[in-house]
């Protein structure tokens, strides 16, 4: 069943993630505020989400009436204490425990007592950052993909403590924005990144050690197993400092040598070399 059971939502971080997020909410006849405490983050999320909307009418996806009305619903604010009677919040922060738990804690005391709290987290045990609440039973994750407007999946994830009901909601809630919801368990990386980063990292140690350039390693992925774009594509695409924080997650949550980040993604990171975001990762964007 399709039904989306929030007419008021709030997504905080105006990122690469949130600003996609919220166009999908508004798009589906949500009222949406997107909140995220750098303004000129903000500025930038809604930049991205107008130009979004001009790209699909162009492409007669929607109408130009559609465009105007998903922006006719959307607000935004520089402060989380604009939320108000929103039911659903989706967080879209960076991907650090000791942030969202932060920010968790502040939301479970400003939102409405039946709100749901969602985290868009790629890896980050929910059960974790539910217990920065006083609500577990009404935390979940809600895993969107990027680019959020045109990835069909959503994770969601069940911490612990998150009730049927909820979890029925969110599922029912996704099938409304038109993706494809699929139910999995609290793990690091849950199912999408402890398989994917993995390989990305993987493809790092590959560039590190001279088996192939960027070219050749993403050639080999896309044609020879028919991945729409390679590896190191991706990367940049996600943002090597998300990618770096995956893997942290993943080596701290297994205790595994394998899941190691390449010394190459770190000092990718600590050069400011993010992807896309910055103009420069794998690939050159300038
Ligand atoms: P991003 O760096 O592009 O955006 C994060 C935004 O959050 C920034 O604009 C920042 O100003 C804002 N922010 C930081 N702290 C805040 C706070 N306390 N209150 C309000 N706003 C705050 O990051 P992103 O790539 O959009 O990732 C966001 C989340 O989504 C992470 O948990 C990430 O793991 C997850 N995710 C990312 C991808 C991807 O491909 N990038 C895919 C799926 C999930």
């Amino acid at each position: 069943m399709s039904e989306l059971h929030f007419p008021r939502v709030a997504v905080i971080g105006a990122g690469t993630m949130g600003n996609g997020i919220a166009q999908v909410f508004a798009a589906g006849g949500a009222q949406v505020l997107l909140v995220d405490t750098n303004a000129e983050a903000l500025a930038g999320g809604q930049a991205t989400i107008e130009k979004n909307l001009g790209r699909m009418v162009s492409k007669e996806r929607i109408t130009q009436e559609d465009a105007e009305a998903s922006l006719g619903r959307l607000q935004s604010a520089t402060e989380l204490t604009a939320i108000s009677d929103q039911t659903l919040v989706v967080e879209a922060i960076v991907e650090r425990e000791d942030v969202k738990t932060a920010v968790f804690a502040e939301l479970d005391s400003i939102t409405v007592p039946e709100a749901i709290l969602a985290s868009n987290t790629s890896s980050i045990s929910i059960t974790k950052i539910a217990s920065a609440t006083k609500r577990p039973e009404q935390v979940i994750g809600m895993h969107f993909m990027n680019p959020v407007p045109l990835m069909k999946l959503v994770e969601v994830i069940r911490g612990q403590a998150t009730s049927d009901d909820v979890t029925r909601r969110v599922m029912e809630s996704s099938a409304a924005l038109g993706k494809t919801p699929v139910e999995v368990n609290d793990s690091p990386g849950f199912v999408s990144n402890r398989i994917l980063m993995p390989m990305i990292n993987e493809a790092v140690f590959c560039l590190m050690e001279g088996v192939a350039d960027c070219e050749g390693i993403d050639t080999v992925m896309k044609l020879g197993m028919a991945h729409p774009m390679g590896p190191l594509t991706l990367a940049d695409l996600i943002g090597l400092d998300v990618c770096l924080d995956i893997m942290n997650v993943l080596h701290e949550g297994f205790g595994d040598s394998k899941y190691r980040p390449c010394p190459l993604l770190e000092t990718m990171v600590a050069d400011g070399h993010l992807g896309r975001k910055t103009g420069k990762g794998f690939y050159d964007y300038a």
